[in-house]
């Protein structure tokens, strides 16, 4: 299924899952009805020692801590938590920090963050602690020399070059190694001097001994240990010898009891060394079956964003945004800080379901999402974000000079139903008031039902006022607004409807308004596909990405709290900015207008 502005429904979505089908399917035939688990990770003979598992299934999650989760972790967070909630399962946080050279304990908690922030856990009754990978290293060697008594490896001394040209290619069977006969004793005293760092970086690798002619690539004596004298940031200069991801991760897996070990289409070729590894230590007694199976899905592309942690760390790097939680930016805290909900999030993942093919979503898709979360949820609350006055030329007769009359409006027009209505809104209006410098017009376009002279607007909430002109400096800018009020006319009284007004316009009181920072974002790139066939995606950076206006708000968002939603009404949603907000500098990011401004 090809997917991009329309999205399937929820329902179709569920059918559509061909993981849901294979869970189902092993459930009802009991696949992994034998497993036993021992409480924590180990090999066959630990849980051997556990009861029958209680979790049905077991899935995971397992970032690499090289950088912040971006919107398609999210996916692949939502699928694996999500199927193990629906399933009765348990689903694991393991970080995957086999390769020692790029980690961070920075990423290590952005990324515990994120997961929990999203609304899982991975916590199990005296199992708090996410896994980590390298916590499997003693296991992972001892895996490699059973492999290598076995039979099924040996050092290769080759060099990197001879390595690559006798691997052979599509068409082309490779070329068998002369390392590749070396008897089990001998691959094994070669491969302790590996590990015992006898040998310099790149001198030797292990490589699994399989086929050379496969017509997979993957399956041509694959390496699955290399020497790297590096410190790792968690078993610090412990080893030298690093597993390969191709190595290390299934047997991760199996350590952990996954069933259902769910990975991006990419992996679709290493599936047969994941399955070949599996059988071998499985026959060698390391391992206990039935083994975890992998599968595949279309990794999220989405438009308009690029989702690579490289290119997320080069934005960051270049100083293009202000840091990984930039509200332009498609990671996890970035998304957050914009304004998007847990729940937004989700039903995105729902909606775009989980498909077997590549396609692109829609950044529509997501921004709908995030519409919905909010719709029934944000507060509602007016801002004038590019302010003109508007001066009702005979509020002083009509009520007595300085006079100031109370207004009110919901906080909330469709309370979720069995939640307290929150309390309305209080305002005030008076002789001045600030509105959009858009909502007049000298010269009005055809059908315009706002401010121009003659016409007749309700303010928001308010009066019915009769627009008499306006005031211009030299250059023939507008300063001023003028319009007549109709006093009887107000909001909720019973002489409301005695003024017919053409059209509503939002706007706030110059006494009662406080002024606020609103940083105005938009897509961070121009281009749909900013990075598609090797673009350079600095290319297509959206120069108008981040305006920032003062604006007036009305008084009510005095009490807004950091991270709290608005609808900012007709002009979109907004969020008081987690870290720069308070009530003493008011600072609100948008999230989302009300409509798609970039759809066709
Ligand atoms: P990047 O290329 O951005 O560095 P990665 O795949 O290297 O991403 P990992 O930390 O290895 O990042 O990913 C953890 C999990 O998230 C993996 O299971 C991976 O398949 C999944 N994942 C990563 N990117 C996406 C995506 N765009 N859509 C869906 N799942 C993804
Ligand atoms: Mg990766």
């Amino acid at each position: 299924m090809t997917q991009t502005a329309s999205p399937a429904t929820p329902e179709e979505t569920k059918a559509s899952n061909f993981l849901r089908q294979i869970i189902e399917n092993d459930l009802d035939k009991g696949t992994y009805a034998s497993r036993r688990w021992a409480g924590s990770p180990g090999d066959a003979a630990h849980h051997a020692e556990g009861a029958p598992d209680t979790a049905k299934i077991r899935t995971r999650f397992p970032p690499e801590p090289n950088g912040y989760l971006h919107v398609g972790h999210a996916k692949s967070i939502c699928i694996n938590f999500g199927l193990a909630r629906d399933y009765g399962g348990v689903c694991h946080l393991r970080f995957d920090d086999t390769n020692p050279e790029k980690e961070d304990t920075e990423y290590v908690n952005s990324i515990i963050d994120a997961v929990k922030w999203l609304g899982f856990s991975w916590s199990q009754p005296g199992n708090d602690a996410p896994y980590q990978a390298s916590d499997y290293f003693d296991f992972m060697y001892r895996a490699a020399e059973h492999l290598i008594e076995a039979g099924h490896a040996y050092v290769d001394e080759q060099t990197a070059d001879e390595m690559r040209a006798n691997r052979g290619d599509f068409g082309k069977p490779g070329v068998n190694s002369p390392f590749r006969s070396r008897t089990p004793a001998e691959n094994l005293t070669r491969f302790r001097e590996m590990r015992d760092a006898k040998l310099a970086d790149g001198a030797a690798v292990l490589r699994a001994k399989i086929d050379m002619a496969s017509p997979n690539i993957n399956m041509r004596d694959p390496a699955i240990y290399r020497i790297r004298r590096a410190t790792h940031h968690h078993t610090g200069d412990k080893w030298c010898i690093y597993p390969m991801y191709t190595f290390a991760h299934p047997i991760e897996d199996a350590l952990e009891q996954i069933t259902h070990s769910i990975c991006t289409l990419e992996f679709e070729d290493q599936r047969p060394f994941y399955d070949w590894l599996m059988d071998k230590l499985c026959e060698g007694g390391l391992l206990a079956a039935p083994s975890p199976k992998q599968y595949e899905f279309a990794r999220l592309n989405l438009t308009y964003v690029v989702t690579s942690k490289r290119k997320l760390a080069q934005l960051v790097n270049e100083g293009k945004v202000n840091g990984w939680d930039d509200p332009r930016m498609p990671t996890i805290a970035g998304l957050r800080r914009r304004g998007y909900t847990p729940e937004s999030l989700q039903l995105f993942a729902e909606r775009i379901g989980v498909t077997k093919s590549d396609s692109w979503i829609d950044y529509s898709t997501l921004e709908g999402c995030l519409r919905e979360s909010l719709e029934n949820t944000a507060h509602r609350a007016m801002a004038v974000l590019d302010p003109v006055k508007l001066v009702l030329t005979n509020w002083d007769e009509a009520f007595g000079a300085g006079h100031s009359e109370p207004c009110t409006l919901p906080a909330l027009p469709h309370p979720p139903e069995g939640q307290p209505e929150p309390a309305a809104r209080q305002f005030s209006i008076g002789k001045e008031v600030w509105i959009e410098r858009e909502d007049f017009a000298e010269v009005p376009p055809k059908g315009y039902k706002r401010l121009t002279l003659g016409s007749l607007v309700r303010l928001k909430g308010g009066f019915v006022v009769e627009c008499t002109g306006c005031s211009k400096d030299a250059n023939g800018v507008v300063t001023e607004v003028h319009a007549k009020v109709f006093p009887e006319t107000k909001s909720g009284t019973a002489g409301s409807d005695s003024v017919k007004a053409k059209g509503v316009i939002t706007w706030v009181g110059v006494a009662d308004g406080v002024q606020a920072e609103v940083r105005l974002y938009d897509r961070l790139f121009t281009d749909a596909q900013p990075d598609a066939g090797g673009k350079d995606f600095l290319q297509a950076l959206n120069p108008l990405s981040l305006q920032v206006v003062q604006a007036y708000v009305e008084p009510s968002l005095l009490q807004a709290a950091p991270d709290q939603k608005f609808q900012f009404e007709r002009l979109g949603y907004f969020v008081a900015d987690r870290l720069d907000h308070s009530s003493n500098h008011l600072v609100f990011n948008r999230a989302v207008g009300l409509k798609d401004s970039w759809a066709k």
